[in-house]
């Protein structure tokens, strides 16, 4: 791999990090949300900067969103494996190869 795909690599990183999105159920604000440890069950927990409120991550809010996906594709495309890929965003590589799999579908 050369130095510059490394490069994009981290920079989609970078991007997938600052956007990857939990927003408070309380206020609504999706920026200054802080991982705030895990429950008992293992479920993140997160804590608003806007109104300090604390709150779970639904399971079910644990899909991961469009953006995530598309930038997992992209690192994909930019000559990562997909075992990287999902190492990179803690994904299993099953799951990535299902995202291309459908992405491949859907031209
Ligand atoms: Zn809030």
């Amino acid at each position: 791999m050369t130095q510059n795909k490394k490069y994009d690599m981290i920079n989609i990183m970078r991007k997938t990090k600052l956007t990857g999105g939990s927003r408070c159920p309380n206020c609504g604000n999706e920026e200054n949300q802080a991982k705030y440890g895990f429950n008992r069950s293992g479920t993140q927990r997160c804590r608003c900067g806007n109104c300090s409120r604390t709150y779970t991550l639904e399971p079910k809010n644990r899909a991961y969103p469009d953006e995530i996906r598309k930038n997992a594709i992209n690192a994909y495309y930019s000559g990562a494996s997909g075992r990287e890929v999902g190492k990179m965003f803690g994904m299993s590589k099953e799951n990535v190869f299902n995202w291309l799999k459908k992405t491949d579908n859907n031209k």
